[in-house]
């Protein structure tokens, strides 16, 4: 749109950050991919004991394409879990299987944090997409025309803002499936000490990149004050 020095100051180093930690989950998820585990359990059978934990008898589980595309869908009850996770035997398989199942015990038990945050999907979406515009015609009609227009400056921040609440609420969620999962490995063995520690790292590394994505957006969401809040006077 326009060179912004603050953009470079302020939201870069936290770019930077969150490109090493998507690096990490990468080389994490790789190392423990090449960890086989004792009991030869493949990723949709470690989901299933998840589930079966928890007493869950109507989500499905299926296989999809691509890497690291694993998720779980409330609206469908399914479990999609990449071919690499499904099949594989390894420790990263089982991990991220067992979060994903955390996410469906989460729904079966109305854990707050996960319904609040895909009831604010569609404003999030919309935020996304309209606050910048709203407030670059905010600000235009604000000098132009009338100085009451810059409450539409405050209109597209506070959208702008629903991005940054989404990544946060996001973190609990995140965290708690990876809880959820850790605590029924252990619990049940679905997995022995050592592969327990791996496997705790691999979903370590991955909430790193929620919490990078959330500083990132928190750092946005500070460039766009600093920037247009001044011109509310
Ligand atoms: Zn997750």
């Amino acid at each position: 749109m326009f060179f912004d020095p603050l953009y470079l100051v302020l939201v870069v180093p936290f770019i930077i950050i969150s490109m090493i930690a998507q690096y990490k989950v990468k080389s994490t998820y790789a190392k423990y991919s090449k960890v086989r585990n004792t009991r030869g359990l493949t990723g949709a059978q470690a989901a299933q004991a998840i589930l079966s934990y928890y007493g869950i008898t109507d989500v499905a589980i299926q296989m999809i394409g691509g890497t690291l595309t694993d998720n779980y869908n409330p609206k469908t009850n399914v479990i999609s879990l990449s071919q690499d996770v499904y099949n594989s035997t390894s420790v990263a398989a089982v991990g991220v299987a067992c979060h994903e199942a955390g996410h469906a015990a989460q729904y079966a038990e109305n854990y707050a944090p996960i319904k609040l945050r895909n009831a604010i999907i569609p404003i999030c979406n919309f935020g996304s997409s309209l606050s910048i515009p709203i407030i670059l015609i905010g600000a235009f009609l604000a000098a132009r025309v009338a100085q009451g227009f810059s409450i539409l400056i405050t209109i597209g921040i506070l959208l702008y803002a629903t991005v940054f609440i989404f990544q946060l609420i996001t973190l609990p969620v995140e965290f708690n499936a990876s809880r959820r999962a850790i605590k029924v490995i252990s619990e049940t063995n679905l997995l022995y000490d050592e592969e327990v520690s791996g496997a705790k790292k691999v979903l370590g590394a991955a909430a790193m990149t929620y919490v990078a994505a959330m500083l990132v957006s928190l750092a946005n969401l500070l460039r766009i004050i600093i920037r247009f809040s001044g011109r509310r006077n």
